[in-house]
């Protein structure tokens, strides 16, 4: 393992939207960054360069995040190269929206399988070394929608409100070792993920945010960067919105 004071954060779906952002906001906090990815390895190389000109040490494969093997080797040669992974952040996913009436089942299956159970991946790979070191962070990315429900996302919605399930069951878990895990609740947000859809939903959504604009990717990280540092150090098992108050 590598000689370092620096700690180190995992971030998957790095390389676009929120996850990018999150990669370098933490880059910025001090953090050596590792970060898996779908399959833009361009993307992925021109990131690392980003990450590496603010001085950081960076790693990062293309890894499936419904892959358990690929996410255990993700872990493995992370702590391999940069070191023992310190703070997690889950931010690989994906829609496949659709009225349940014309919602196909392998839509059903892919969007649960990528945003809940690649969640469960990542942190059932890392949990272990975090126990034993008796300390580590954890983000999972939900949704509002994952909160509150939203209509042609009911495969959406049940992953995300999956995440927070699993990640307050996790907070009981691990924090008597030290361990925290929290929940960031997006709305609508510009990233890839929101580009497609048409202005009549965009102009419906911003009727509806108290603070009548779309977010951004580095608002998110911004506190994602809070949740994992010790300035949250007696924040766990918490749902926070990061949504211009469309909750409300
Ligand atoms: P995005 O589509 O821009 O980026 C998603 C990233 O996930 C990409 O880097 C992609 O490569 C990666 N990814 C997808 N499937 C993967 C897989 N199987 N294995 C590994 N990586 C995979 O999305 P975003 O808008 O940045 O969203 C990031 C997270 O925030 C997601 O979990 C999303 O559900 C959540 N979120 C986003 C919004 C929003 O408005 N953008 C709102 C609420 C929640």
């Amino acid at each position: 393992m590598p000689e370092t004071t620096a700690k180190v954060a995992l971030v998957s779906g790095g390389t676009r939207g929120i996850g990018r952002a999150t990669t370098l906001r933490l880059a910025e906090d001090g953090y050596d960054i590792a970060f898996c990815y779908a399959a833009n390895a361009d993307a992925a190389a021109g990131l690392e360069k980003e990450i590496a000109a603010l001085g950081r040490r960076v790693f990062s494969l293309r890894a499936d995040v419904t892959d358990t093997s690929a996410v255990q080797e993700l872990v493995r040669r992370t702590e391999e190269t940069i070191g023992p992974v310190d703070a997690v952040v889950t931010s690989a996913g994906i829609t496949r929206d659709n009225p349940l009436l014309l919602m196909k089942d392998e839509d059903w299956h892919a969007v649960i399988d990528v945003n809940l159970s690649g969640t469960y991946n990542i942190c059932r790979a890392v949990v272990f070394a975090m126990m034993k070191r008796k300390s580590g962070v954890i983000v999972n990315l939900s949704s509002v929608a994952g909160v509150y429900g939203n209509a042609t996302q009911s495969n959406y919605a049940a992953s995300k409100a999956g995440i927070i399930g699993f990640t307050r069951s996790l907070a009981k878990e691990v924090g008597p070792y030290g361990i925290r895990a929290n929940v960031v609740a997006p709305g609508f947000i510009s990233t890839d993920m929101t580009a497609e859809l048409s202005e009549k939903v965009i102009e419906q959504a911003l009727n509806q945010i108290p603070l009548r604009r779309v977010g951004t990717a580095d608002e998110v990280a911004e506190l994602v960067s809070f949740l994992v540092s010790d300035r949250a150090a007696y924040v766990t098992g918490s749902v926070f919105h990061v949504d211009g108050g469309i909750h409300l």
